[in-house]
C-alpha cells in the first residue's frame, strides 16, 4: 500500500498540474497562439497534450520510484521544477509574454538537468525517466525562443504603434462610436465613385458596422478600449465590426476629389521597396483584383519602415500583425457594384485617380 502511494501521489500531482495548465492556456491557444509567427517545426496542437501527458506520467513515476525506495532527497527539487513548469504556462499563455516564458523555461532546463544529474547518482531508472522530459523541454525552449524573436516580447502589444484613428470617433456624451463626416462632398468623387455608391457604402454599410459595434461592446470591457486595441484583442463579431468600422473610416479618409502628385518622400520609399511607383500600383492592383471574395488590400509599413502590400480577407486589418496601415482599398462587392457592377478591375483602376497621396505620406509618421 505504501509503495502504491509513493507512485500514486507524484503521478496524480503531475497530471493535476498538467490539467490545470491546459485549462489556463486553452483560451490563448485558440485566440492568441494562432496569431503568432511560429517555427515551421511547430507540431500540430494535438501533439502537445499527448506529449505532456506521457511526460508528466514519466516525471511522476521518476519521483515515485525514488520514494518507493525510501529516498526523499529529491522531493524539493522535483516540486520546484514542477512549479517552474507550471509558471511557464502562466507567463507564456496567461500573460502572453514570450520573453518571461523564455526566461522561465531556461530556468526549468537547468532544474531538470540538475534533477537528472542528482537522480543518476541514486537511481539510474529515476534519471532515465526524466530524459524524454529534458528532450521535449529543449524543443519547447527553441519554439518559445523562435516566437520571441519573430513576434517581439508582447506579440499584440506592437499594435499600439499604429494607433491612428482614435480621435473624434467617439461621441463625448455617451461614448458611443459615431460615423465621422467625410472630408469631401458626397458627389465630389464622381465619376470614380458616385454619390449613390457613397450613399450606400458610407451612408448605410459603414453606419451598420458602427451601430453593430456600439451594440456589441455595450457593458463589456471593450467599451472603454481604443478601437485599435479592440481590433488587436477581440475575435468574432466584435472584431469584425470594429475592424470594418476602422477600415471604412480609414478608406474614405484616404480619398480626395483633388488629387496631388505623390510627395517626394513617399515616392522614394515606393521606389526603394517596389522598384517604381508604377510597379507598386501594378502589384497592388493585381492583389486587389485577385483577392478571392471580400476583403481589403493594404499598403503597410513594418517596424523598420519597410513597405509591403498585404491582402486580407473579410474584415482583415494589418494592425493585428503589428503593421502600420498607410493605404487601403475595399474590394467587397458593395464598394463597386453600383458603379462598376462586377468589374472590380475597372473600380481599382479608377481608385488610383482619387487616392489622397498626402494623407498616405502623412501616415509614414
Ligand atoms: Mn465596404
Amino acid at each position: 500500500m505504501k509503495k502504491f502511494l509513493s507512485y500514486f501521489v507524484p503521478v496524480v500531482v503531475c497530471l493535476a498540474v498538467g490539467g490545470l495548465a491546459s485549462y489556463i492556456q486553452s483560451g490563448s491557444i485558440q485566440e492568441w497562439y494562432p496569431t503568432l509567427e511560429r517555427s515551421p517545426l511547430t507540431p500540430p496542437n494535438i501533439v502537445f497534450p499527448i506529449a505532456w501527458s506521457v511526460i508528466y506520467l514519466l516525471v511522476g513515476l521518476s519521483l515515485g520510484y525514488l520514494l518507493s525506495r525510501g529516498d526523499r532527497s529529491l522531493v524539493a527539487l522535483w516540486m520546484l521544477q514542477l512549479f517552474v513548469n507550471f509558471m511557464w504556462c502562466v507567463l507564456f499563455f496567461a500573460f502572453r509574454n514570450p520573453m518571461l516564458g523564455l526566461l522561465d523555461i531556461l530556468l526549468l532546463d537547468v532544474l531538470v538537468c540538475a534533477y537528472i544529474v542528482y537522480a543518476y547518482g541514486r537511481s539510474r531508472i529515476a534519471a532515465w525517466l526524466f530524459v524524454p522530459y529534458m528532450l521535449w523541454l529543449m524543443f519547447a525552449t527553441y519554439l518559445n525562443g523562435y516566437i520571441l524573436v519573430h513576434n517581439g516580447d508582447g506579440g499584440r502589444e506592437r499594435c499600439a504603434v499604429a494607433a491612428t484613428l482614435s480621435d473624434n470617433l467617439k461621441n463625448n456624451i455617451d461614448m458611443t462610436y459615431t460615423v465621422p463626416a467625410l472630408p469631401y462632398e458626397m458627389d465630389a468623387l464622381s465619376p470614380a465613385m458616385s454619390r449613390e455608391t457613397l450613399e450606400y457604402h458610407y451612408g448605410k454599410h459603414l453606419r451598420t458596422y458602427v451601430d453593430n459595434l456600439n451594440r456589441l461592446i455595450e457593458g463589456t470591457p471593450y467599451k472603454d478600449m481604443e478601437i485599435e486595441k479592440i481590433i488587436c484583442e477581440a475575435d468574432g463579431a466584435v472584431y469584425n465590426n470594429a475592424a470594418q468600422t476602422w477600415n471604412h473610416i480609414f478608406f474614405f479618409d484616404t480619398l480626395t476629389p483633388s488629387q496631388k502628385p505623390i510627395p517626394a518622400r513617399l515616392e522614394e520609399l515606393l521606389k526603394r521597396d517596389f522598384g517604381s511607383v508604377d510597379e507598386f500600383i501594378a502589384k497592388f492592383s493585381e492583389k486587389a483584383v485577385g483577392l478571392f471574395g471580400s476583403g481589403w488590400v493594404w499598403l503597410v509599413a513594418d517596424e523598420g519602415g519597410k513597405l509591403s502590400i498585404v491582402a486580407e480577407p473579410n474584415a482583415g486589418n494589418p494592425l493585428r500583425a503589428g503593421l502600420r496601415p498607410l493605404l487601403t482599398v475595399d474590394v467587397w462587392e458593395h464598394a463597386y457594384y453600383i458603379d462598376y457592377r462586377n468589374r472590380r478591375a475597372d473600380f481599382v483602376k479608377s481608385y488610383w485617380n482619387i487616392v489622397d497621396w498626402d494623407k498616405v505620406d502623412s501616415r509614414l509618421g
